[in-house]
């Protein structure tokens, strides 16, 4: 078993950060949440992690290089702001603005559709994001909703501009397979992988979020991936009622299949339902930014590289320990966590290893859920066949104390709305298992 004292009680730095917990796990690899430990000032970031030598060994070095310098001067309010980039021989960490918000289709999850007027200030927003990075020469190329981050304030940001050349998109039977889920939000020419623009698909895509924000749910949608490409390549979809005319007039042009007659992002910046309420950006662009850091990871000298080293366990008893963990109990982590739902969530339970981990696959398996179990880890993987079923989820139990153990149960693939869905009736089933203390009951009640 994972003894907590090993797990949490000793500090991994790379560098000058601190590594933290997992804040999730996408196309790229693991999320980690990291602290500066040389900053005075905002010291938290985010730390994507990525295997170097994939990196070094695709054919896409000098790209991926090229869209990284880019990206790393863009500093634009809703574009994820990349900090620094760092490489161990054997991993590239890029190091970005930590944002606390949550994903933007978290917020679907909870409250369902958002109101016209709602979904249009965040698609504004992706819009400006897509429109200067593009001016820039840099595509997204796989915009989805695990892309839309928020900010404390609920401002938008676009993550992973720039690193499309990562992601563990695999082609198999001709067919697209992204590393979470089907490809609902790829457009059509993408799939047919003739060649295509990355300006168009990227409106494309913008297309599908908006079409989700306003409905609820996608516009293409089917259970096998062929029948789903049927759809995408003839935009076969339709709209709910409450739709406005205007807003289906604009999201027919960018769900045009046909990229040369696709709607273009000027057009869509001077639409009259685009440009209700539209607010100007406003930022400074950054003149004196480094890249030497860039260079660094991509040349083959060893001058520069950095090792993730653990340094002496830091004391902590369980109290100190499962009050980090934010809450203690399914129901408060996952109504009160500054109102939304995790992907990466944590509880503790008194009842023993064994029994924590019969229950989760107990719960688990009704749901149709293939569980894999190595020690202490165990993997929730739902078959293959369907949209749902994509779903992937890590449990880890760690020992805290002899008789009290702390759950960590992570998102590592499927589609963000059907996770929210799953993690409903998954946590009723683990309720008996989950410790409440007194004092925090009476604050829940
Ligand atoms: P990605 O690899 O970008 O899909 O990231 C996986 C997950 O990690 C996302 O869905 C977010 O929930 C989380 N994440 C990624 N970047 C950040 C960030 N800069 N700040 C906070 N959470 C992040």
């Amino acid at each position: 078993m994972s003894r907590a004292s090993a797990a949490m009680g000793s500090r991994t730095l790379v560098g000058k950060y601190e590594l933290g917990r997992t804040l999730g796990e996408g196309s790229f690899g693991k999320v980690k949440f990291a602290r500066n430990t040389k900053s005075t000032g905002e010291c938290a970031v985010a730390i994507k992690i990525i295997d170097r030598q994939r990196v070094l060994s695709s054919h896409m070095v000098e790209q991926i290089k090229r869209e990284i310098s880019t990206m790393k001067m863009i500093k634009h309010p809703n574009v994820l702001n990349i900090l620094e980039v760092m490489a161990s021989k054997t991993k590239i960490y890029i190091v970005l603005e930590y944002v606390g918000g949550g994903e933007l289709f978290d917020k679907i999850a909870r409250q369902g559709k958002l109101k016209e007027g709602v979904a249009r200030r965040y698609f504004q927003q992706l819009i400006n994001a897509v429109d200067y990075c593009h001016s820039r020469g840099v595509y997204h190329r796989d915009l989805k909703p695990e892309n839309l981050l928020l900010d404390s304030h609920g401002v938008l940001k676009v993550s992973d501009f720039g690193l499309s050349a990562f992601s563990k998109q695999v082609r198999e039977d001709g067919l697209l397979h992204t590393a979470c889920g089907t490809p609902n939000y790829v457009a059509p020419e993408v799939l047919n992988d003739k060649g295509y623009d990355g300006t168009t698909s990227d409106v494309w895509s913008c297309g599908v979020i908006l079409f989700v924000l306003m409905a609820g749910y996608l516009p293409f949608e089917e259970p096998n991936l062929m029948a789903l490409y049927r759809k995408i390549y003839k935009a076969d979809f339709s709209f709910p009622p409450w739709f406005s005319s205007n807003a289906k007039r604009l999201i027919k042009r960018i769900l045009d299949p046909n990229p040369l007659t696709r709607i273009t992002i000027p057009e869509i910046l001077e639409n009259d339902w685009f440009k209700k309420d539209y607010k100007q950006p406003c930022f400074r662009q950054e003149e004196d930014v480094n890249l030497d850091d860039v260079d660094a990871v991509f040349n083959d000298s060893e001058d520069h590289l950095v090792s993730e080293r653990k340094e002496k366990p830091v004391s902590m008893n369980a109290f100190e320990l499962i009050s980090r963990s934010q809450g203690f109990s399914l129901e408060n982590l996952f109504d009160k966590q500054m109102g939304l739902v995790k992907r990466e969530t944590r509880f503790t339970s008194t009842c023993p290893a064994n029994e924590i981990m019969s229950k989760i696959e107990e719960a688990a398996k009704p749901l149709g859920f293939n569980v894999h179990k190595r020690n202490y880890k165990m993997k929730l993987q739902g078959d293959k066949s369907g949209r749902k079923g994509q779903l992937a989820v890590a449990t880890e139990v760690f020992e805290v104390a002899p008789s009290l153990h702390m759950v960590e149960l992570r998102k590592t693939g499927g589609d963000t709305l059907e996770f929210h869905k799953f993690y409903k009736t998954f946590s009723s089933g683990l309720k008996d298992i989950v410790w409440t203390s007194d004092s925090n009951k009476e604050e829940t009640s």
